[in-house]
């Protein structure tokens, strides 16, 4: 029994499921249903909206999201035995659970976008969070497909994401964060919550996308990111001169003064400094 529901403990669904932990899928499981509510509700209020879950596993925070009201959750599983456990999570919220059999990188989640707001809540596998967020961030249309991300990284990672100029963390994906979207650490969540635990602490990250970001496109400010902050000691007349034909003229241009380093700059001049390799390689065409 659980605080949630009158489904069995976690436990018992993995024993029975024989769904040891494997590396190579990220597997590392909450089986405690008060934090997986923690979780669920760091998203907000759930009634009529629909969520996408990357990864339920054993289905700890899928039935936390469904307990907690959300409308429907669709829950992409690479693991086939997870996708077994689930079963009785299905018919114990008849209509509610969508179970997905396969890989989140390869599926367009935007697709289960109905007539409800869709956000993504996931405790999700380390070695393809940040390539999940990335292209949660970079899709073409703006706003994009879901209302918030609720997300599990690894406290590194999450520091990443929320850093601005001048903190140890920012970086490539500080900037491209900070573009789109309005992002903030909720909570930490220690390793002895997790089965089996990490080796490191996680956070919680909650990103909701904004209304209006700095109008330049993605390729463009990635290409300057890139350059910048992959010799983010130097001087950005000196570690742009891999884009722009003339850095120093460029950094003028936009009103940054040459001699800056890639770490004291925003979102803002990022992306002028996207916005004028553009003009310049459209010019060369
Ligand atoms: N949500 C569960 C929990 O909190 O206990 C499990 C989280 S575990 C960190 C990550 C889950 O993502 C695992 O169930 C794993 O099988 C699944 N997974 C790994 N790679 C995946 C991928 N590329 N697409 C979808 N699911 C994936």
């Amino acid at each position: 029994m659980s605080a949630l529901d009158d489904l069995p403990p976690l436990r018992d669904v993995i024993r029975r499921h024989e769904l040891s932990a494997r590396k190579s899928l990220g597997q590392n499981f909450l089986l405690d249903l008060n934090l997986t509510a923690r979780i669920a509700r760091a998203s907000g209020p759930l009634e009529g909206v629909d969520v996408v879950e990357v990864g339920p596993g054993p289905g700890g925070l899928t039935r936390a999201l469904l307990a907690l009201g959300a409308r429907r959750v669709i829950a992409v599983e690479k693991d086939d035995r997870a996708i077994a456990a689930l079963g009785e999570v299905s018919q114990h919220y008849p209509g509610r659970l969508a179970v997905i059999a396969g890989d989140a990188l390869d599926i367009d989640l935007g697709s289960y976008r109905t007539d409800a707001p869709l956000r993504v809540v996931a405790n999700l596998p380390y070695n393809v969070a940040t390539a999940l967020l990335v292209g949660w961030l970079t899709t073409e249309a703006w706003p994009p497909w879901w209302q918030s991300l609720t997300l599990m990284f690894q406290r590194e990672v999450a520091e990443r994401i929320v850093a601005k100029p001048g903190d140890d963390a920012y970086g490539r994906l500080g900037v491209l964060t900070g573009w789109r979207a309005q992002a903030r650490i909720m909570f930490d969540v220690p390793p002895s919550a997790f089965v089996p635990p990490p080796k490191v602490t996680s956070s919680i990250v909650h990103l909701v996308p904004r209304e209006n970001p700095e109008p330049c496109t993605v390729a463009a400010l990635e290409a300057v990111t890139q350059a910048a902050f992959g010799q983010r000691r130097k001087m950005l007349r000196q570690s742009l001169k891999s884009v722009f034909r003339d850095p120093a003229a460029a950094l003028e241009s936009v009103d940054i003064e040459p001699t800056r380093r890639a770490e004291e700059i925003d979102v803002a001049g990022f992306a002028a400094l996207a916005r004028a390799l553009s003009a310049e390689r459209a010019a060369k065409n």
